[in-house]
């Protein structure tokens, strides 16, 4: 049993921080997902972790153990880690059994215990049938699962996954997302996820790191990632926000399309501006002014679509912001109309950077 805790882990490439004093400490058996998009330094994280490479400042601590650190790191053999890529990395000249029992055969262990070992994760990967087949004789998900098969069999305390879907056509990506979490549940070891896909990231995840220019903006669960982002970059990255911008009016309000904006999320500078993100879900489209005036401003209908499930609406306010709002499909309101939106106090987070 090990959790997996990285310490302000920084690796430079030349004047560039890929990795930019990353702190996070992942209980064993939880899955987090580390999310953000190309380039932010999800890779490089993955392979300080799994020892290919030596971190420049920090460190990793696996249980009471300090793996990589500037002055000492274990090497990947040694960590009790499996890594998938994202190209699988299956070899071609051998069939799915010999493929996955490989990590087995160069531990020594005897035959029998090899051939146990190697029934008992083909049935859990569905992959009986296919154990003489050759990666080239399979599709893109069995080769992912046998991938799967190969990372698991040597009952490693940390999985690492980078980007293990993106080879998936949508169908298959969708389904692999929940093989991964099936079978992370059935052996509760650590898993470390990375992806760019925000819904890949939700699904699998108990915790979501989001990352951006080498550092984490910010670590919670996939319902705190969501409802409570706590940066612009968090806020857009994850998902349909509107982000709104005004001038502080006290610790918790922004004046904003000449109405004062009550928000949760962080305390307000006086003096200052902020920025204040609202799903498009979250706002409500009335068509007549209502009695109260909290949270409430007067804007015009843009253009509206018709989506089946729901109506996607553009309106604009006073000053010339123009907000998304998504929309019951049943709310048919013409282009051109007024109408008055209501954005929850509750729904609204104010931002910080
Ligand atoms: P991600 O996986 O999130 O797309 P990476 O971890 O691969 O990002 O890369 C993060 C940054 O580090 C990028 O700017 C990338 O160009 C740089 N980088 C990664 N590996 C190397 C390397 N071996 N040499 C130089 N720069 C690198
Ligand atoms: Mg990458």
């Amino acid at each position: 049993m090990a959790s997996v805790e990285l310490r302000r882990l920084t690796k430079h490439y030349g004047p560039v921080a890929a990795v930019d004093e990353v702190s996070l400490k992942v209980e064993h058996g939880l899955l987090v997902c580390l999310l953000g998009p190309s380039g932010c330094g999800k890779t490089t994280t993955l392979r300080l972790i799994a020892g290919f490479i030596e971190p420049s400042a920090g460190e990793i601590h696996v249980g009471s153990r300090i793996v990589s650190s500037p002055e000492r790191t274990l090497p990947p053999e040694q960590r009790n880690m499996s890594m998938i890529f994202q190209s699988y990395a299956l070899w071609p000249h051998m069939t799915v059994a010999q493929n996955v029992s490989y990590g087995l055969t160069l531990r020594k262990l005897d035959r029998e215990t090899i051939a146990k070992k190697l029934a008992t994760i083909l049935a859990t990967t569905h992959l009986q049938a296919l154990a003489d087949r050759y990666p080239g004789e399979l599709s893109g998900g069995q080769q992912q699962r046998v991938a799967l098969a190969r990372a698991l069999i040597v009952e490693p305390e940390t999985l690492l996954l980078d980007e293990p879907l993106s080879n998936l056509d949508a169908n298959l990506r969708e389904e692999m997302r929940f093989e991964v979490r099936r079978l992370h549940d059935a052996y509760r070891y650590t898993t470390v996820y990375v992806t760019h896909d925000q819904s890949e990231a939700m699904t699998t995840a108990d915790l979501i790191a989001v990352m951006n220019a080498g550092k984490i903006e910010q670590a919670g669960t996939p319902e705190e990632i969501y409802d409570r982002p706590r940066s612009e970059f968090v806020a857009r990255f994850i998902g349909s926000s509107n982000i709104v911008k005004g001038k502080n009016l006290d610790l918790s309000r922004i004046a904003f399309a000449g109405a004062s904006l009550l928000c949760e999320g962080a305390r307000l500078a006086s003096g200052g501006e902020t920025a204040v993100s609202i799903r498009q879900h979250d706002i409500r489209l009335l068509t007549s002014p209502p009695q109260t005036a909290e949270n409430i401003m007067a804007a015009t209908v843009i253009r509206q679509v018709f989506l089946g499930d729901s109506r996607d609406y553009m309106v604009e306010v006073a000053g010339g912001t123009q907000l998304r709002v998504v929309a019951p499909a049943e709310q048919n309101i013409p282009q051109g109309a007024a109408v008055w939106l209501h954005l929850p106090p509750e729904r609204c987070r104010a931002l910080v950077g």
